[in-house]
């Protein structure tokens, strides 16, 4: 199945879908890796929080040694944790999750939050998480600010450490502060969106200084209901939503599909997770259809201006999306 790539503003090319790699258990993750790209997926996002980069990477090298793939044909999405936003700790936790995945340079590196935590060593607790101690009951900021952060990730692109650079779960505030100081444009904005959070001037706003956008958590509550999240588990399902199974069986597609595709036909890339094997390939062919246009805009009206991803959600003290 080909994929289209979408044209980053620094000439680097990255997939329109890919596989997410966050709640991938760890004593499947290498073997679901290796099937997602013999699947055809080729972008993979992962993160230090994800708590699983050895085993991405060990899927990864499977797959490289038994002749699937190389490595310049995978793209490889990591993110920075909210502990090692201190400008000394960017270069030395970026090459220890280098390390971890077995390879020497990321196809794009993000700043996973904005939001500075205190530094955890890696010796002492990796992933670190949200708390400073490990009982896990306080939170503690570092004093990095977002710009000194920022800088520190310009450097991993000057040093090839990472092709790409950019941010995620940024507002159009940030961005807009990250213009006032950025020799590098972040090329990838990630954020949470589907149609109960459409973020429609922050996606415009990103659109207008070449800024790529991948949404995540494409089918907004089915992620979460997985945390125990109360709010997930008190709204209604989109993936049975009479308006999207409607559209879906008009095209005879899924639900899943359908949502995919409402984000892919406007630009946007997708990165949805999945451990069944037909639905691995389902949530790939999310571009050789179309849409028509009163359904994408049908599918937007559903905004409710509805965020799940929030530290609080999980009974986090952090409140960076206040
Ligand atoms: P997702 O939207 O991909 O949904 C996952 C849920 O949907 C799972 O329960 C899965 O079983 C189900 N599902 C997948 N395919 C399906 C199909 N075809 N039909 C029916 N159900 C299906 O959720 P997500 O994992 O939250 O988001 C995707 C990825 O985005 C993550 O794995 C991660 O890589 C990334 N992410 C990033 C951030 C961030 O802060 N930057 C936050 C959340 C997620």
């Amino acid at each position: 199945m080909s994929v289209p790539s979408i044209e980053l503003n620094d000439g680097n090319k990255m997939p329109q879908v890919g596989f997410g790699l966050w709640k991938v258990d760890n004593a499947t993750c290498a073997d679901q890796v290796y099937e997602a790209i013999k699947t055809g997926y080729r972008l993979f996002d992962g993160a230090c929080d994800y708590g699983n980069e050895v085993e991405c990477g060990a899927g990864i090298a499977r797959a490289i040694k038994d002749g699937l793939v190389q490595r310049s044909d995978l793209f490889i999405t990591s993110k920075l944790w909210n502990s090692f936003h201190d400008a000394e700790q960017v270069e030395p936790i970026t090459r220890k999750q280098l390390a971890d995945w077995g390879i020497d340079y990321f196809d794009l590196y993000l700043i996973h939050f904005p939001v500075a935590i205190k530094y955890v060593a890696p010796e002492v607790r990796y992933p670190p998480g949200w708390y400073v101690d490990d009982a896990g009951t306080q939170i503690e900021h570092s004093k990095a600010s977002l710009e000194s952060t920022w800088k520190a990730v310009e450097q991993l692109k000057k040093k090839g450490l990472a092709k790409s650079v950019g941010v995620s779960n940024y507002t159009g505030a940030l961005l807009l502060d990250l213009f006032t100081y950025a020799e590098i444009t972040p090329a990838v904005l990630q954020i949470e969106h589907h149609p109960y959070f459409t973020q429609e001037n922050l996606v415009k706003l990103a659109k207008e200084r070449g800024i790529a956008i991948t949404a995540y958590s494409s089918f907004g509550p089915a992620s979460f209901i997985e945390c125990d999240m109360k709010v997930a588990a008190d709204t209604q399902p989109l993936l049975q939503h009479d308006l999207i199974t409607g559209i879906a069986d008009k095209h005879g597609k899924s639900a899943a599909q359908v949502l995919l595709r409402w984000a892919t036909q406007r630009g946007l890339a997708v990165i949805p997770k999945s451990n069944d094997k037909k639905r691995l390939a389902q949530n790939l062919d999310v571009t050789s259809f179309d849409l028509a246009e009163d359904e994408i805009q049908k599918i937007s009206d559903l905004n409710i201006n509805l965020k799940f991803n929030v530290p609080t959600n999980y009974g986090i003290p952090c409140y960076v999306f206040a």
